[in-house]
């Protein structure tokens, strides 16, 4: 079997809870993949309304195309791809999809909502079954085997998209800190803010001063414009159930 990529973090499934995952690893600067089927259940949304910082609401699939688009800023690779395995390989992981293509990684986060079955030949995932399927996780996210973690609805965190997210996030950093990485906050500070009190600026948090603080303001004004200038484009997506006869 051909290994078509190597990276350091593969996120499977790319709704609000990979994404967010992937957006913390990949800023640290480890290579993360996500390879997602593109069937976030938040696509069914008619209009998210509690996500927070959208105090008229916002279209749910153009908060997925921003969050793909903020990973991508990251230097997160996306694929679209189903995953079918993936398996424990020499201190690493194999994943594989229903494609045939096949990477290899150090670190796993399972953020497919209630799919597990691609999680079946790995020994000691704890999969609980309450009519649809979860997995087991402490309160990092992380599950029974060493580098696989779990984030969002499918590591049993509540039903809305900003609770999954925030998990996502977690789950990001708890990878960070389990591979010993030198991490801080991720934060952007003012200049001077640590520098003028005698302090290093932390690992990852950079200062900036206002020119740049201005540059960065300008270019997220004409990103958002783009973005909201126009209704989202993609039609709401209903129940499978529910779709054309
Ligand atoms: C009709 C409806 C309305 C909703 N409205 C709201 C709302 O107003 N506010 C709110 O907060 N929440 C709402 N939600 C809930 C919200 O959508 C979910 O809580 C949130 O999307 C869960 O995030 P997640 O990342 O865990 O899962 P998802 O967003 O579903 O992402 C899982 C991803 O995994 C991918 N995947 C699955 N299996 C594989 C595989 N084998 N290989 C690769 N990829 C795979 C899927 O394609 C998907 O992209 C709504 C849900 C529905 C159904």
């Amino acid at each position: 079997m051909r290994t078509t990529g190597r990276s350091e973090v593969v996120v499977v499934g790319g709704g609000v809870a990979g994404l967010s995952a992937a957006v913390f690893t990949a800023r640290h600067g480890l290579d993360t993949l996500v390879l997602d089927s593109d069937e976030s259940i938040l696509r069914r949304n008619a209009h998210l309304e509690n996500f927070p910082g959208f105090p008229a609401g916002v279209n749910a699939r153009q908060l997925l195309d921003l969050l793909e688009e903020q990973a991508a800023e990251a230097g997160c690779e996306q694929v679209t791809a189903t995953v079918a395995t993936v398996a424990e390989a020499e201190d690493e992981f194999a994943v594989e999809t229903d494609a045939g293509d096949r990477y290899r990684t150090e670190y796993v986060v399972a953020a497919t909502k209630n799919a597990v079955g691609y999680l079946e030949d790995v020994d000691g995932v704890g999969v609980i079954d309450r009519g649809k399927a979860y997995v087991d996780t402490d309160e990092r996210g992380r599950t029974g085997v060493d580098g696989l973690y779990a984030a969002g609805r499918l590591a049993e965190k509540p039903h809305q998209a900003a609770v999954c997210a925030g998990h996502g996030a977690e789950v990001g950093v708890t990878i960070l800190e389990d591979d010993d990485r030198p991490f801080y906050h991720d934060w952007t500070a003012p200049e001077g803010y640590f520098t003028d009190r005698g302090r290093e600026v932390p690992p990852g948090c950079e200062e900036i001063d206002e020119a740049e603080r201005a540059d960065r303001e300008a270019r997220s004004l004409d990103a958002m414009a783009e973005r909201f200038a126009e209704p989202h484009p993609d039609e709401q997506v209903t129940h499978p159930s529910l779709g054309e006869e």
